[in-house]
């Protein structure tokens, strides 16, 4: 089966295969850890793992690759004013990254390298450019990337560096605010500040760290070659991030960097975009204390297509646990999967499942297809029941399908009402009683708006012998 994916580069759809014929080759910006990751980082994280997944899946290894961003400006300021040591602040987010991809069951990467662990690396790379001309020193210390003398940049984004280039500066400044030669250069290296405390490294340009961008570089090209597959993230990253990266490891090696580049696009919560300022950076955490589970968020996450932005709405979580708990049930009424390998990539009734994901990984498509063939297995069982081939294909199939979508069912509780009950908010218990007392004197109208009043906010109430049931739309 081919696996066609749409490539930021090329702006075409490409069919994916591993350049060197062994493994797929690819690297994932992972998290800066001074806080917990939020549910927008977990789009990109969770779409990322279905990617690998579906690579796997129609029988081409993999070798992934996912940093941690363990030193700059906010790592720094949070860990200062936490009165902790960068490396122990750090310490702690990073577990609950790590706690946090384990209870979504994200893969893990097979090297997950630290750019505090590669400052020589990083050094070494910055060295090359220098030689090469496409670096200089500022008089302020701090080295930077001679933008001019790299021709490609630029071909990522679409940049146009002479028609956008106020548009390119603003965001380049807003990064770092050095002493350029050229405005639009960014820092490889920053020369240690005051402000940086005891955060410094030594290198031939004195004390000091290393600016964002080389990290990725020096990191993927240490463990995956100078070039290789594909190279991923949000797409908040194309610019000016990707095209940074691309700027130096292409400058200094001189071969093309990565073939393929997949960026995901943003989560907006409520309609609104993620911001701490309108307090809706949710995290798993938020998910677990309103009463759900991590596959219901890993389900929603993964129920638009990674090219769209994907609005999150809290009720969704439910339609999400319904849908698990199906299959669930569905797995339950069918026979024992195959031993591996002999199952693997049999999808039999499935078939069209793995179609829409091999589709651009089209994970919308891919989940009606799941329901509609759950769908035609449940009146099958109800009705006159499956051969035992058919019973063990349809087994074998939903099986993989699972795999291939990263859902556990050791991970999904169908009898568990515990963790079932959904929370009912104070604001909604109150307009039920007020509904329930205008009923009583059968003030109708009133009665009615209440109602309204409830459906705008989700909800819908039935009357029930023992009182009435709010109920998540
Ligand atoms: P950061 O920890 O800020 O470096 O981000 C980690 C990853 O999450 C990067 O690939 C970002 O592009 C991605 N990201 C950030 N915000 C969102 C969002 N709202 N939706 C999807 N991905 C995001
Ligand atoms: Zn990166």
């Amino acid at each position: 089966m081919e696996f066609k994916l749409f490539n930021t580069l090329t702006r075409k759809e490409e069919v994916i295969h591993a350049m060197d014929g062994e493994k797929f080759r690819f690297y994932c910006c992972g998290p800066t850890v001074y806080g917990p990751a939020h549910i927008g980082n977990f789009r990109t994280f969770v779409v990322q793992d279905c990617f690998r997944r579906v690579v796997e899946a129609i029988g081409i290894a993999t070798r992934h690759v996912r940093n941690i961003t363990d030193v700059d400006d906010k790592t720094i300021r949070d860990s200062q004013q936490a009165g902790q040591s960068l490396a122990e602040f750090t310490r702690h987010w990073r577990e609950q990254f790590e706690s946090d991809c384990e209870a979504l069951n994200l893969l893990l990467p097979h090297v997950v390298p630290s750019a505090v662990e590669h400052i020589p690396e990083q050094i070494a790379l910055i060295e090359v450019l220098l030689q090469k001309g496409l670096a200089y020193q500022g008089d302020d210390g701090s080295v930077y990337f001679r933008i001019r003398a790299f021709a490609g940049y630029g071909k990522l984004s679409g940049l146009k560096m002479e028609a956008n280039r106020s548009n390119a500066d603003q965001r380049l400044n807003a990064a770092d605010e050095y002493d350029k030669e050229n405005v639009s250069d960014f820092a490889l290296w920053k020369a240690w500040r005051a402000e940086d405390g005891e955060n410094r490294w030594e290198s031939p340009w004195g004390l000091g760290r290393p600016g964002w961008h080389i990290e990725c570089s020096a990191m993927s090209m240490r463990y995956l070659g100078q070039s290789f597959d594909l190279h991923s993230g949000g797409i908040d990253l194309i610019f000016p991030h990707h095209e940074n990266e691309i700027a130096q490891s292409e400058g200094a090696t001189g071969e093309p960097f990565s073939r393929h580049w997949f960026h995901v696009a943003h989560l907006r919560v409520e309609d609104r975009k993620m911001s701490k300022s309108l307090g809706n950076l949710h995290t798993l955490e938020s998910i677990i204390d309103w009463g759900y589970q991590a596959m219901d968020l890993r389900y929603v996450l993964l129920s638009g297509h990674y090219r769209q932005p994907l609005n999150f709405k809290r009720h969704s979580l439910d339609g999400a646990r319904t849908a698990l708990q199906r299959f669930k049930r569905l797995a339950g009424a069918l026979p024992t999967v195959s031993n591996a390998p002999v199952n693997q990539r049999q999808w039999g009734p499935f078939q069209a499942v793995i179609e829409a994901l091999c589709d651009d990984l089209n994970t919308a498509r891919a989940l009606g297809e799941l329901h509609t063939a759950a769908g035609q297995l449940e009146k099958a069982l109800k009705g006159a029941g499956l051969s035992p081939e058919s019973a063990q294909a349809a087994a074998d199939g939903l099986a993989n399908a699972m795999i291939a979508f990263g859902f556990d069912f050791e991970r999904v509780s169908i009898d568990g009402e515990a963790t079932k009950a959904v929370e009912i908010p104070a604001a909604i218990l109150t307009l039920v009683k007020e509904r329930e007392a205008a009923r009583n004197a059968r003030d109708w109208f009133r009665a009615d708006s209440l109602r309204d009043a409830l459906h705008a906010e989700g909800w819908t109430v039935e009357d029930t012998p023992t009182g009435p049931q709010p109920k998540r739309q």
